[in-house]
């Protein structure tokens, strides 16, 4: 990864003690109808980690990221937050979390100040100047000072994103939640996204679960990665032993080989 400026090293927004929570996926099943999206996953995120969930397009990844938040819930295993059930009366209720959406999930009609605003006005978290400095200083932290009063549509794709994390920074949460946070975005703005995801564990202990198929971002700044295959956990373990690895399948997915001799795309020439 690039070096990048860190527009991080300035005013932790965290005031309060927030302990990261840590997460235990148990023996976890999903099915739809006759489809299994996700067969018998086990692993454990630990407080305070950046755990990155890999795997090719339709693995599982956002299923599994929505059990989390009780967006899904389990047709067989569990979730555990802090060592609770996530469906238990008052578990989710309980830590803070914060989920950054693939797409972003701005509500267009408010500004970007407002779109911050949301979640502390509606949870009376403070008086208006309270809730103010901890919006700016969600800015400041992305950088986005002098695009509070814009609304998103004037925003980039890049800028959204930020957004969307300087809006889940306001909730001061104990555990992120990232679904593609650098997809669609060029490589400098995927490695600034990167760089910020590892600066907010660093600075603010937060434990990290961020779903992608980035694989600059995992071997960047995973502790460890986890990657799913047809709803399957295939491997778990640290970004080191994925340099080169003996599975064919964890091989192709990380250094997907064209056979020149043979394209598979032959039959489109002309
Ligand atoms: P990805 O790894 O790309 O995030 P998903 O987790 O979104 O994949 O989806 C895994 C599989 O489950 C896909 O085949 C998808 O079509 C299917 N799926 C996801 N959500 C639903 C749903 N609500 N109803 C039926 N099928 C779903
Ligand atoms: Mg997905």
């Amino acid at each position: 990864m690039p070096a990048m400026p860190s527009p991080l090293h300035r005013n932790p927004i965290t005031s309060a003690e927030s302990p990261a929570v840590g997460v235990t996926i148990e023996k976890l099943s999903k099915n739809f109808g006759r489809l299994q999206a996700l067969k018998n996953v086990s692993f454990d995120v630990e407080p305070g980690e950046i755990f990155v969930l890999m795997g090719p397009s339709g693995s599982g990844k956002s299923v599994l990221l929505k059990h989390i938040v009780g967006l899904e819930l389990p047709s067989a295993g569990r979730v555990l937050i802090e060592g609770r059930d996530a469906t238990a009366e008052g578990t989710l209720e309980s830590v803070r979390i914060a989920m950054v959406f693939q797409a972003g999930a701005l509500f267009n009609s408010l500004s970007v100040y407002d779109n911050l605003a949301l979640y502390p006005r509606e949870h009376r978290l403070g008086t208006e100047p309270v809730i103010r400095e901890r919006v700016m200083r969600a800015l400041q932290i992305l950088s986005l000072e002098n695009s509070a009063t814009k609304f998103p549509s004037e925003l980039s794709g890049g800028m959204k994103k930020r957004v969307a994390i300087a809006r889940a920074l306001v909730m001061e949460p104990q555990l992120m939640l990232y679904d593609e946070p650098t997809s669609e975005l060029d490589p400098v703005m995927a490695a600034t996204i990167s760089e910020i995801i590892a600066t907010l564990k660093d600075e603010y202990h937060v434990t990290s679960i961020v779903v992608s198929h980035d694989r600059e971002l995992a071997l960047g700044i995973a502790d460890r990665i986890g990657i799913l295959m047809g709803g399957a956990l295939v491997y778990l373990g640290p970004p080191a032993d994925l340099k080169s690895p003996a599975d064919p399948r964890l091989a192709d997915f990380f250094h997907p080989q064209i056979d020149l001799k043979n394209p598979r795309f032959k039959n489109l020439e002309t």
